[in-house]
């Protein structure tokens, strides 16, 4: 499998004061592509982080992040939104939905960047509100839905512009069982259809079961990496 992302004595500090925090001590991990990866853990073992730098959402401290050979570490702000913009979409635990839009608009917003029109903008994210499931919700504001609806709204919005990679950090955190289950055969089945890299951050081990690899991470370093064979995308 050709390596979609490989990451090199990845470190990040957090300066507090005085105090130095170190989120990321020193990360070696080649992601293929096409995989659905996992990143494993208690809170504060560095998950977020590792996710915010392959996402080009933070700078390292020291380290290489190569993305399809581009370098993130080398890149100003205009090139790292270049890059989000590009190749990557993004599903938070808290949704992060603009309150004062629908949910067609929510899904759209993002691809007025890539310059395409408004009335293709519409089509392509009322298209994938029908694939979540969402098509009779198309005028809805976040308010207005549950949190299942909103975080599909969030997945339209993560996939609608065909990215090559697809981050979740924590993406079933504020879901109930039921849901969480639904919410996770979705993002799977719909990375799956379009060969995206799947990259989900969770301390949940039930959620890592989908995952084609589960990497265990604590105190900012790997503790292990386990290939799962089982793994089928589909749980019920
Ligand atoms: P996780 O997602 O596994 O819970 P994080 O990556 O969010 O862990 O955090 C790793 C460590 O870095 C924690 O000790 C956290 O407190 C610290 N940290 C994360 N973000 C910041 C920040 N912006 N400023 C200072 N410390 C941070
Ligand atoms: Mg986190």
């Amino acid at each position: 499998m050709d390596d979609l992302i490989v990451l090199k004595n990845l470190r990040k500090i957090y300066k507090m004061g005085d105090e130095k925090i170190v989120a990321l001590d020193d990360i070696n991990l080649n992601i293929g592509k096409e995989e659905f990866l996992c990143l494993l853990g208690t809170s504060g073992s560095g998950k977020s982080t590792l996710l915010n730098m392959m996402a080009g959402l933070e700078k390292p401290t020291r380290g290489e992040i190569i993305v399809n050979k581009l370098h993130l570490e080398r890149m100003n702000e205009k090139d790292l939104t270049n890059y989000r913009q590009r190749y990557i979409g993004f599903v938070f635990q808290s949704y992060n939905l603009i309150s004062t839009l629908s949910a067609l608009e929510n899904v759209s917003l993002g691809l007025i960047f890539k310059g395409i029109p408004k009335s293709k903008r519409e089509k392509m994210a009322k298209t994938m509100l029908i694939n979540v499931g969402l098509g009779n919700r198309l005028h809805h504001k976040p308010s207005e839905m549950s949190g299942g609806q909103q975080q599909r709204v969030s997945i339209a919005r993560a996939f609608v512009g065909d990215p090559s990679i697809v981050f979740a950090d924590e993406p079933t955190g504020n879901l109930d069982t039921k849901t969480t289950f639904e919410i996770m055969n979705l993002i799977t089945s719909m990375a799956k259809e379009s060969n995206q890299t799947l990259i989900i951050v969770t301390h949940d081990t039930e959620i890592s079961v989908y995952a084609n690899r589960i990497v265990y991470m604590r105190d900012g370093n790997i503790e292990k990496i386990v290939a799962n064979e089982k793994a089928e995308g589909e749980v019920v």
